[in-house]
């Protein structure tokens, strides 16, 4: 058994690059207002507002629960040229860049630009054709600010939609291509683009595509359409997992079906999961079993949501057992692993108490509050 685990060990493992999981160096840095996009800079984490576009006060009011929570670029749909003026007042008082989400009709585009617009986003499925982007080009560039070419599978093209000898990440990379050219040939180089579907493995080929097609251009990545929050965070984690895994991406969106609030937390969740980005804490808490002897399932609850509101990357162990609780609780920054009807707690690797069961939250969120 001694020389069979001997063996094991002797197993030659290769050494993992963190540079392997670092955001892409080769696309060009771009700046969404104080945002720093793409060459290397962190990735950055976005929301889309959605509250009524005419409301100045709720777009204001999300806009601060978002940044709260860790937003950092905020897009806000101007779906009408009626919308400008609350536009304008938005961007005047958002604590955070606004980008322009902007559809059939460039004017509104050049408009946003020039109230105020962080960054345009638009469609070239819906814009109107390659020569109807030229006047945003111009207003764009005269603002100095970037546009995100978003492309999306349920607005392609029409001409390319129809076309059966080619997948959709071909004819999404393809769509998304066309339109860097365009804007390069006018002399404009300030590009995000983002092609997305709501299928996971067609998402990752289009992003896999873009990313050899055109490497110098920042990503933003997400798999659109992706759910409600059960649904639509595994989605999002298989898809943007596996491209953040590859260096692939400058800026986020978990595009959820849910308040996006919800949206920047799994965002953070994920990059701190990849350790890309840490902002927020991780819970390490065991499934339970039959040896848990307090009501485990609540603790790890009740910590969760009282931790919601830190803003700490601190790494907090609830455990229910002697089997694993002590490395566990040891490891973590804080922890606490669990006993019959009580928990001794740890903070940093050392034993600091032990508490009643009734106590653990309490006294685990005092141990927080001082890091
Ligand atoms: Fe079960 Fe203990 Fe492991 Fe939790 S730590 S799953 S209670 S053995």
């Amino acid at each position: 058994m001694q020389n069979e685990q001997n063996e094991q060990n002797s197993v030659p493992f290769p050494a993992r690059e963190r540079a392997d999981v670092l955001p892409n160096k080769r696309t060009r840095r771009l700046a969404v207002g104080n945002v720093a996009l793409g060459g290397g800079a962190p990735v950055v984490v976005q929301s889309m507002l959605n509250a009524p576009a005419s409301d100045v006060q709720a777009n204001l009011a999300q806009i601060k629960a978002l940044a709260d929570a860790g937003c950092e670029v905020v897009r806000m749909a101007v779906p009408h040229r009626r919308d400008l003026d609350a536009f304008q007042a938005v961007c005047e008082a958002s604590p955070l860049p606004v980008v322009a989400d902007v559809h059939f009709d460039p004017h509104i585009a050049c408009e946003a630009a020039r109230r105020g617009a962080a960054k345009l986003r638009i469609n070239p499925g819906n814009i109107g054709g390659l020569a109807a982007t030229d006047a945003v080009l111009d207003a764009a560039g005269e603002a100095g600010i970037p546009i995100r070419i978003g492309v999306n599978a349920g607005s392609l093209d029409k001409s390319l939609a129809a076309r059966d000898d080619l997948s959709l990440p071909e004819k999404l990379a393809r769509s998304a291509c066309a339109y860097v050219e365009y804007c390069e040939r006018k002399g404009f180089h300030d590009v995000v683009v983002s092609a997305k579907a709501h299928d996971v493995r067609a998402t990752v080929d289009t992003y896999r595509l873009l990313s050899t097609a055109i490497p110098h251009v920042p990503l933003h990545i997400g798999v659109t359409e992706a759910g409600t929050a059960f649904q639509g965070v595994i989605k999002s984690a298989c898809g943007l997992g596996i491209l953040l895994e590859q260096g692939i991406g400058d800026t986020m969106r978990i595009s959820l079906t849910d308040d996006p609030v919800q949206e920047i937390r799994a965002c953070w969740a994920l990059l701190g999961s990849l350790g890309l980005r840490n902002r927020t804490p991780e819970i390490i808490s065991c499934p339970t079993c039959g040896r848990c002897q307090v009501d485990l399932i609540s603790l790890a609850k009740q910590v969760e949501q009282r931790l919601s509101s830190v803003a700490k990357p601190v790494r907090v162990a609830v455990m229910g057992c002697v089997v694993n609780g002590p490395g566990e609780a040891a490891d973590a920054d804080l922890g606490v692993a669990c006993g019959d009807g009580c928990g001794v707690l740890f903070s940093h690797g050392n034993v600091v108490r032990k508490v009643p069961e009734s106590g653990i939250v309490d006294a685990l969120m005092e141990e927080v509050a001082k890091l």
